[in-house]
């Protein structure tokens, strides 16, 4: 394959693609084009390093211009896609422009899910992307009353322990499930992390949702809760989950269904367009079905699966799920998908901050695996998961036992 490739989206995904394309040996064209003007970055850091002001842009590079220089890879940073025409093979510019392809990747990503209420008063932020994060940077630094977080996912508590532990700030999160991390998390590690941060002084309020924003003169003054309850808020940050990025898919005629439909080779229903990351919604066997995935794992592994097929390997995206956060000096990790999971098990003392929790499905097979501050551990439960290996609870329950053993090939 000689022609030019296109990737679109210049984040976790595209980079990954167009730097396996190279290094694969594709060596015709490629062109990465991305709305952002940065340079691409690393987003985990967004919530966490970034915004504790313990890291700069600099240090957050995934490429920087010198890689795609010397890689020979076009850049287009700053500009949007605004169609796809699938018979002539082109993209469109937002400026007009057509760039041809051979064959394309998307990798558009997600986008905050909208507030409901309409636009924004001053003081409320979403995160995404650098820009996102270096203007609710500012606006904590310069905050001096209560921080408001709608939704404990990922996001909203990764914040949470960001601007209360480094910024000290009084800070509530209100989460519309019962329990935090409800998408992400078992109810064991949910409880581990909501006395973690009820411990460092965050207010925690669960089952009941933010339904109105108040301003005064333009600015954010409080929120109110579908419960009557009023919070005084100087600052709110909406963590309220992500929709993907599929309109230029859906315009061009691909099918989408909360994300754009791939095969295992993440390839579309039109042969010369691939899609990877989080805009994906794909077959995957550790989900049991097509899931949407929100994480870099599946953005990077997606995106190298797209290059070799496009390169004519015989490749499959077939990888072990995995997500990490870091909150309160707490790593936490995840191996495999918690949801479905009947049974838990834990391991040394997740409670007392290193152990973890291995999850089984109704057949008694290993679904997932928690880890807490043990990263040795989160690698051997992603093997033991690639490999379909389930320990037996009796194992798991002894922090003596190794369970590397159960491993067919020494690790
Ligand atoms: P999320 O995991 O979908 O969590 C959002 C939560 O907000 C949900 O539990 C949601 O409840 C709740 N919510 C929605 N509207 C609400 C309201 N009006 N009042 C109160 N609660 C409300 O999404 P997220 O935390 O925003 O994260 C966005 C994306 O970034 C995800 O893809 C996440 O995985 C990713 N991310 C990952 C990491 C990591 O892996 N370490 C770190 C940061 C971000 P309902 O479900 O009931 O609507």
């Amino acid at each position: 394959m000689g022609g030019h490739v296109v990737a679109i989206g210049a984040s976790h995904a595209g980079v990954q693609f167009v730097a396996a394309l190279r290094e694969l040996g594709h060596d015709g064209p490629i062109t990465l084009i991305g709305e952002e003007v940065a340079w691409p970055y690393q987003r985990p850091p967004l919530s966490k390093a970034f915004m504790a002001g313990s890291t700069a842009p600099d240090n957050m590079a995934l490429r920087g211009p010198d890689f795609f220089d010397m890689s020979g890879i076009v850049t287009r940073l700053g500009i949007a896609v605004r169609a796809i025409d699938r018979a002539r093979q082109q993209v469109v510019l937002s400026d007009g422009e057509t760039v041809d392809y051979d064959a394309l990747l998307l990798a558009t990503g997600t986008r905050p899910r909208p507030w409901p209420g309409g636009p924004m008063p001053e003081g409320v932020f979403a995160l995404r992307s650098l820009g996102d994060a270096a203007c609710l940077r500012t606006a904590a630094e310069h905050a001096s009353g209560p921080v408001v977080i709608v939704g404990g996912g990922y996001i909203g508590l990764e914040l949470a322990a960001t601007l209360r532990g480094k910024g000290g700030h009084d800070v509530t999160v209100v989460e519309a499930a019962p329990r935090l991390l409800a998408r992400a998390a078992s109810s064991d590690l949910s409880a581990l992390v909501a006395r973690r941060h009820a411990e460092a002084g965050v207010r925690l309020r669960t089952d009941v949702g933010v339904t109105e924003i108040d301003a005064r003169d333009g600015k954010v003054v409080a929120v109110r809760l579908n419960d009557g309850s009023v919070l005084p808020a100087a600052l709110v940050v909406l963590g309220i989950g992500v929709v993907p990025n599929q309109e230029l898919a859906m315009e061009a005629g691909l099918p989408c269904e909360n994300g754009i439909i791939v095969d295992r080779q993440c390839q579309t229903l039109d042969p010369a367009i691939f899609a990877a990351g989080d805009c994906t919604l794909h077959p995957n066997r550790f989900a049991g079905g097509m899931i949407r995935l929100e994480c870099v794992q599946n953005a990077h592994d997606q995106a190298r699966t797209a290059a070799a097929v496009l390169m004519g390997q015989e490749a499959s995206y077939d990888t072990v799920p995995w997500f990490w956060s870091d909150q309160f000096g707490m790593k936490l990790q995840t191996a495999g998908l918690v949801e479905g999971s009947v049974r838990s098990v834990p391991r040394g003392a997740p409670e007392g901050g290193r152990g973890a929790f291995y999850h089984f499905g109704p057949d008694g097979c290993l679904k997932a695996v928690e880890t807490v501050n043990m990263p040795a551990e989160h690698m051997l439960a992603r093997k033991l998961l690639a490999a379909g290996v389930s320990p037996p609870a009796d194992q798991i329950a002894d922090p003596g036992h190794d369970l590397r053993g159960l491993l067919s090939k020494p690790l």
